[in-house]
């Protein structure tokens, strides 16, 4: 018997229940079908309360306080960082730096480790279907240092080309960035495996986890990765609250990022040295309402379990790809398999353009996304502009699906398609 036949399914029904705007209907009466959690996830009463109750009862600013208020506040933020540390299995809370979200975790590693280590000549492997925040970063790095980009291929389903892959590490870059979970095709990327060539051929290893550490279990000691950026608001946390995981010896190698307050250890007028991590990379007043919501986030993740998160996800996928093949002429893209890919499903429908079929569905008061998804180089090699997509999460159900399904045949018809 494997273990997911052990686990007791997550009860999408009983979840619904903790989140408050999932009651909200439109002004037609029509109950929210929200299908956008790739982009920013809802938020369950206990971070609402988290939130709440640390503006309401402990508001202060952290770490220099000698109050009983501001010794509070320090202590919730950093054990939020413990939380988060166990959550992705961290050797120790020191390892999380605390930063906005995916795009600032990513800048953060470009532009201190990047700058330093990163030369003419030089060469960082990205692939073609990298969102913009792990693409963009790096070709400013590259622009200012005269390093090469090169980019690993897909497969006309939607995975990496491991060969290209291999191809490119023949020539040792210093750095392989990819992402862990596809935003646009839902892919799920072997990321263990990427890592241990990627370390075979001597490269650093980045891995934009924006889209996997809320959807799955990830552990950071099983990847073996150097680096893992995530941003909290896609995993039922507040806006503002993201995490830089990197290995400690390299970070503590690094150079600061922002410099200011709270990262310094000793500032004469015209020097100053740091203070250790992750201070030394959270410069000035931090989101701590935000890190302590991003902390209760990790408590309800856990208590459902990531392994059930997962399951649910892939059965409630492949139920939509079964109804959505129901669809006339709609076509999705990534994987068929629902092993590979995650619940971020896009898809077009004929010729109708992606944002008029959102506009249907959200007169349906179902939503979804509509666009390049911040991936217009992956858009390209698929000759599209923009598609729609529909991304599941823990408070989705079948009868979303079947709300999402029943809304794009409507579509169908006003377009005749
Ligand atoms: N990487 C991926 C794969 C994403 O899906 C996103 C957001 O959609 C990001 C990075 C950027 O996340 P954020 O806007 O929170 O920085």
């Amino acid at each position: 018997m494997s273990t997911s036949t052990l686990v007791t399914p997550l009860d999408a029904g009983a979840v619904r229940a903790d989140f408050p705007i999932l009651a909200e209907t439109n002004e037609r009466g029509q109950p929210l079908t929200f299908l956008d959690s790739a982009a920013s996830s809802q938020k369950p009463a206990a971070v609402l309360d988290a939130l709440d109750s640390y503006y309401r009862s402990y508001n202060a600013n952290i770490h220099r306080g000698v109050y009983a208020l501001s010794e509070k506040a320090t202590a919730r933020y950093e054990e939020a960082r413990h939380l988060v540390a166990d959550f992705i299995g961290a050797a120790s809370p020191r390892e999380c730096v605390f930063v906005r979200n995916t795009t600032e975790a990513i800048n953060l590693v470009a532009q201190t480790w990047g700058r330093r280590h990163v030369g003419p000549g030089d060469l960082i492997v990205l692939t073609v279907m990298d969102h913009h925040s792990n693409l963009v970063p790096w070709q400013m790095l590259a622009e200012e240092k005269g390093a090469d980009l090169a980019h690993v291929r897909i497969t006309s389903d939607g995975r990496l080309e491991m060969d290209h892959l291999d191809e490119l590490l023949r020539r040792e870059p210093k750095l392989v960035a990819f992402p862990h979970v596809s935003n646009a095709l839902g892919t799920v990327n072997d990321a263990a495996e990427i890592v241990r060539r990627a370390h075979a051929a001597g490269s650093l290893v980045l891995i934009d986890g924006a889209q996997s550490v809320p959807h799955l279990p990830v552990d950071v000691r099983v990847l073996d990765c150097d680096f893992l950026a995530f941003s909290g608001h896609k995993m039922l946390a507040p806006m503002g609250s993201g995490v830089l995981y990197g290995k400690r010896a390299l970070l503590e190698a690094m150079p600061p990022f922002m410099g200011g307050g709270s990262m310094i250890r000793k500032v004469e007028l015209g020097r100053s040295t740091w203070a250790d991590v992750p201070a030394k990379f959270e410069a000035g007043t931090p989101a701590v309402g935000e890190a302590i919501g991003l902390g209760a986030a990790v408590e309800y993740l856990s208590a459902l379990g990531m392994d059930r998160v997962r399951d649910h996800e892939r059965e409630l996928t492949a139920y939509a790809l079964d109804r959505l093949a129901e669809v006339p002429d709609l076509t999705v893209y990534g994987p068929a398999d629902p092993n590979q890919r995650s619940g971020a499903v896009s898809f077009t429908v004929g010729d109708v353009h992606p944002h008029d079929v959102a506009a249907i569905l959200d007169g349906e008061n179902v939503a979804v996304r509509a666009g390049h998804h911040c991936c217009q180089p992956l858009m390209r090699e698929l000759g599209l502009l923009a598609t729609t997509r529909a991304s599941f999460y823990v408070y989705n159900t079948e009868e979303d699906v079947d709300r999402l399904a029943a809304a794009l045949r409507k579509a169908t018809a006003i377009f005749a398609v």
